[in-house]
């Protein structure tokens, strides 16, 4: 390793030795029970009721909707799945295009192709890390025509059928801003807002803005479930809609097996929905510990000259799921070199995902100008931010 970079991984490591003094591998996000975890899933067990109907299910769907604001809940196997059954009921059909940003967790493409359409990126904002409205904007003002079936990417001539805007790790993405340039052109938002639980923007919940929200209790979320995702609606029609969609579109009878199309076996088994039961009642113990971990870390590096600790340039209360910091001078080589440090000392860091368009299944997708979102693959190291961190310091 060169000199400098040398100085500067070890600059990193310091820093991260003063907010967390470790002498164990710390993972980058881990869940943690402390609630009533043990006594709902033990309940459940005694019930019987374990698999696809339950008492939790309801629960936990209504225990979401009062946390959120959402008026409907519909809860499910994973939030890939929710995103899946979203982009349908928002009218993605075989072979649309649905705008995505470039810089997400790999299941916001793979929804697009689980609904048979393809991704089109779109760049990200370096004050939000989430999708640039103003780019957007002027994505969909070169590159699309209005037919009488709909707005039409002019080179490849397929429907763009949706948005989906994503809150990068639990940040706000303007989402005001991208629901505002989804009415004017007519495309539906679908929003991403599987880091989001328990962020705000504008004093409402992520989630609640677009047509259709979705979240995920995948076991690194700020809460978990096991494995789970939900929609979130303001809308009950739509909301009914996805409940028979995800439970094989079953029609409701107390005896007879009629389905009146080709539908998913989406539901959340009842014995996932208890652990969310009672991770939900601890939500706010997990945002309290976690904003006192992001002001350590943001304190700790706020003195540097190398490093940056990011922080949204919106005013917004969001959940600090995943902190992140940020090189000043962005290299993939220099960021890669620190986190092969930071790792050999026990911190569970890593980098940014890769930019969708660059894995194999998505190169040749259309896409815009992807300066941010590429310079913020260079620049950005999320660092451990599990909630029970901060009793280290
Ligand atoms: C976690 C996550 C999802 C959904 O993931 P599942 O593992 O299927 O629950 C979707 N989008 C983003 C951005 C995520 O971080």
């Amino acid at each position: 390793m060169e000199n400098q970079t040398l100085e500067l991984a070890s600059e990193f490591v310091d820093l991260l030795f003063s907010v967390l003094p470790n002498d164990k591998m710390l993972p980058l996000h881990e869940p943690d029970f402390f609630g009533n975890e043990q006594k709902y899933l033990a309940d459940c067990v005694k019930s019987g009721w374990v698999s696809s109907v339950g008492k939790y299910v309801d629960q936990f769907e209504a225990d979401l909707a009062n946390f959120t604001g959402a008026s409907n809940v519909v809860v499910v196997v994973n939030g890939t799945a929710a995103l899946h059954i979203a982009l349908i009921i928002a009218g993605v059909k075989r072979d649309d295009e649905v705008l995505v940003p470039a810089m997400s967790f790999v299941a916001t493409a793979n929804a697009v192709s689980h609904a048979g359409a393809i991704p089109n990126f779109v760049d990200v904002s370096q004050d939000t890390l989430g999708m640039c409205p103003k780019k957007l904007k002027d994505y969909l003002k070169c590159s699309t025509e209005q037919t009488s079936g709909g707005i039409r990417n002019k080179d490849s001539k397929r429907f763009l059928s949706a948005i989906v805007p994503m809150h990068t790790f639990g940040n706000p993405s303007e989402i005001d801003k991208i629901c505002e340039i989804g009415l004017e052109f007519g495309i539906p938002v679908v929003e991403d807002a599987a880091e989001a639980l328990g962020s705000y923007y504008k004093g409402r919940h992520l989630g609640t803005f677009g047509e259709i929200g979705v979240l995920s209790f995948n076991g690194n979320k700020i809460i978990t479930t096991g494995g789970g995702g939900a929609l979130l609606f303001n809308d009950p029609d739509l909301s009914a809609y996805a409940k028979h969609l995800t439970t094989t579109a079953k029609v409701p009878h107390p005896w007879n097996f009629y389905h009146d199309r080709v539908g998913w076996n989406y539901r959340m088994p009842n014995i996932n929905a208890a652990l969310g039961c009672a991770q939900l009642e601890s939500i706010n113990q997990k945002l309290h510990n976690k904003k006192i971990l992001m002001k350590r870390y943001k304190k700790a590096f706020e003195a540097s000259k190398n490093f940056k600790f990011f922080a949204s340039k919106l005013s917004c209360n969001q959940n600090n799921w995943l902190n992140a910091v940020l090189l000043n001078n962005p290299s993939n080589t220099l960021k890669e070199a620190i986190i092969e440090k930071a790792v050999s000392r026990g911190f569970g860091v890593r980098p940014a995902w890769n930019l969708l368009n660059s894995l194999p299944m998505y190169e040749e997708c259309p896409s815009d100008n992807l300066s941010a979102s590429k310079m913020l693959f260079d620049s950005i190291i999320n660092v451990p931010s599990s909630p029970q961190l901060i009793d280290f310091g």
